[in-house]
């Protein structure tokens, strides 16, 4: 999509720190961090959120997801552990609308929900 952000960084229009790529996905660093560790994970195809990609292509969701667990193994997350959040919505606080995996970690993260 012509002015989906998340697009032209996949399509190299904007530069972005890549730390993992698959066929069918790309892995780069959040430019304004929450943890230590903060990579998102797309799917290069648009889809816009978890539901509309999960609705119309399960394998690439899982793709997603499997690219995820990736990016924590390789960025030393797995032993302490780390979270994969999909925001969707306004009330998810979605702000770019191409569905997007956060991968963030390498620190205790806090409560699920900021109270
Ligand atoms: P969300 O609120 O779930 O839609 O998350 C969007 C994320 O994209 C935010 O954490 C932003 O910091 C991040 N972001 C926005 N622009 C860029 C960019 N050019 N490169 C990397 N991350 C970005």
């Amino acid at each position: 999509m012509d002015d989906c952000l998340f697009c032209t960084i996949i399509a190299g229009e904007i530069p972005a720190d890549v730390v993992h790529r698959t066929g069918t996905t790309l892995a780069f660093r959040d430019i304004a961090p929450n943890a230590p560790v903060h990579v998102l994970v797309v799917p290069l195809a648009h889809h816009v959120d978890a539901a509309a990609l999960a609705t119309a292509d399960p394998a690439l969701a899982g793709q997603v997801l499997a690219a995820a667990t990736e990016v924590a193994e390789a960025e030393g997350l797995a032993t302490d552990g780390y979270r994969i959040i999909f925001n969707s919505g306004r009330h998810g606080g979605q702000e770019v609308p191409h569905v997007h995996a956060h991968v963030v970690g390498g620190a205790p993260l806090g409560p699920m929900i900021a109270g």
